[in-house]
């Protein structure tokens, strides 16, 4: 078979750049760098049937492997990035140069609200301190209600977003929904917990069912840790 000039140089361009688009999805995170990948606290299937492994495992190996990578590739240029606190970084975007700028609202974003996320689940989560169960009734109308307006909150977010408890530094507990990966931090708050309402969370059980997972999801709240969470927010200790 007789190519011309116009296909080799075609075919020769998809064999070259195919592997490329694959090695850029799939690579995982530079082992040097100062930002790390958390492991998981616990094996991918312990959410089942909440939430699948396979779920679990693209969702923190590739979605917030990825994140971690590209910030580590932008670090290489911009050290101060990874040399200050990621709340301070997050609060103060603007000062950042431009041309990364939206990289590292969307990747330190990514890394932080992920790295909340895992701690925040469970198999085996407890119960809301007493303390943390006052301020659920006092500033969200009850657990009920929490549920279901954070649930609500998760439906109303277009695309991809979050939602979450902020809690202040005397406790005080707010809704509230973010899009992409935006955090809390960007305004110098602090999330106590909320769910991820990206397809990447739920699509490959749940499908077009975001209702089912946000529902589903309250069986896996680790209430230990948002009891941890809740007393560090209060002392002031809490960083993401
Ligand atoms: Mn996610």
């Amino acid at each position: 078979m007789l190519l011309d000039r116009r296909h080799i140089i075609a075919a020769a361009a998809s064999i070259a750049l195919a592997p490329c688009v694959v090695a850029a999805q799939t690579a995982a995170p530079p082992a040097t760098g100062p930002f790390r990948l958390p492991p998981l606290p616990y094996p991918t299937n312990a959410l089942e049937p909440h939430i699948d492994a396979l779920t679990m495992e693209i969702h923190h190996d590739r979605h917030h492997g990825a994140y971690v990578a590209n910030l580590n590739t932008i670090a290489k240029d911009h050290p101060q990035i990874a040399a200050t606190p990621p709340a301070q970084v997050l609060a103060t975007l603007n000062q950042l140069p431009e041309q990364i700028r939206p990289g590292v609202r969307n990747n330190l974003g990514g890394h932080v609200n992920h790295s909340m996320f895992w701690r925040i689940m469970s198999p085996s989560g407890g119960r809301p301190s007493a303390e943390l169960a006052a301020a659920i009734n006092r500033d969200l109308g009850g657990m009920d209600k929490l549920q279901s307006d954070l649930n609500a909150g998760g439906l109303r977010v277009f695309g991809s977003g979050w939602t979450l408890v902020t809690v202040t530094r005397d406790g005080k507990l707010a809704l509230e929904t973010r899009p992409n990966q935006d955090s809390a931090l960007m305004d110098g708050k602090r999330a106590l917990f909320g769910n991820d309402v990206w397809e990447h969370a739920y699509y490959l059980y749940y499908q077009y069912r975001r209702a089912d997972y946000l529902k589903a999801w309250w069986n896996v709240v680790n209430w230990n840790e948002l009891n941890t969470r809740y007393a560090a927010a209060k002392a002031g200790t809490l960083e993401i």
